[in-house]
């Protein structure tokens, strides 16, 4: 099966299960005319995030790794009004088209994005948990520390999503040195070492290419 067959089925389910409003594509538009890198979620997997948000009821949501504030603007819209979602991003241009985006997605009242290396920023929110949902899609080397921060940030029935788990299918490759294929893996075997953690794995195709995610809940 070939990537742009893909494409066309992503296609397909977005425009059925998961249309764009105009503040979606203007938000789309934006980053891309700021020269951000094309790496946000497909619209598709945005819808997901949301359902999942939807479906545990979320009310505080951690994200780490804004970019532009695409997949925030799916989750920040799960939230009831008086919810929270707080996105940790690194450079400070992407921090900007983010805020402009959620601006003018009417969800600043809701979402705080704060710029700086998430290891950095995450020990400070400890008085501003427990988190529903933790979404992490940053640099994918620091990923155990990062399920780490989401479990001692949540609580009992948290979900903890992890994005681009795949790596072309390298995290099977026990020699690889790349420290995002490391990274995927450390994450992986702290999961299946973690008591307090439920998790597992799926493969993905569509029009980001092959990859996949890790869907974790908090046991305890
Ligand atoms: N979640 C976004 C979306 O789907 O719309 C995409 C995020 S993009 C894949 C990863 C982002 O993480 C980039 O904007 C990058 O600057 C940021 N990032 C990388 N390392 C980081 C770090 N140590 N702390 C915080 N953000 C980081």
């Amino acid at each position: 099966m070939k990537q742009d067959r893909w494409t066309a089925v992503d296609e397909y389910f977005q425009e059925q299960l998961a249309p764009h409003d105009d503040v979606l594509d203007a938000t789309q538009q934006a980053c891309a005319q700021a020269g951000l890198p094309d790496i946000a979620v497909a619209p598709n997997q945005g819808k997901l995030l949301q359902l999942l948000a939807r479906m545990i009821d979320a009310r505080t949501i951690l994200e780490i790794g804004t970019l532009g504030g695409y997949s925030t603007i799916w989750l920040a819209r799960a939230l009831p009004d008086q919810g929270r979602l707080i996105t940790l991003e690194a450079d400070a241009t992407h921090a900007d088209v983010a805020k402009s985006n959620i601006e003018r997605a009417g969800l600043s009242d809701r979402v705080d994005v704060r710029v700086g290396r998430a290891l950095d920023i995450l020990p400070t929110l400890r008085d501003e948990g427990p988190f529903d949902l933790a979404f992490i899609d940053a640099d994918k080397v620091n990923n155990p520390h990062y399920v780490r921060w989401a479990l001692e940030l949540g609580r009992p029935g948290s979900v903890i999503v992890v994005d681009n788990v795949v790596r072309g299918g390298a995290v099977i490759d026990t020699g690889n040195d790349d420290p995002s294929v490391r990274g995927t893996r450390e994450t992986v075997e702290l999961l299946r070492a973690e008591p307090r953690l439920d998790a597992t794995a799926l493969q993905t195709v569509g029009g980001k290419g092959y990859d996949g995610i890790i869907i974790a809940r908090v046991v305890s």
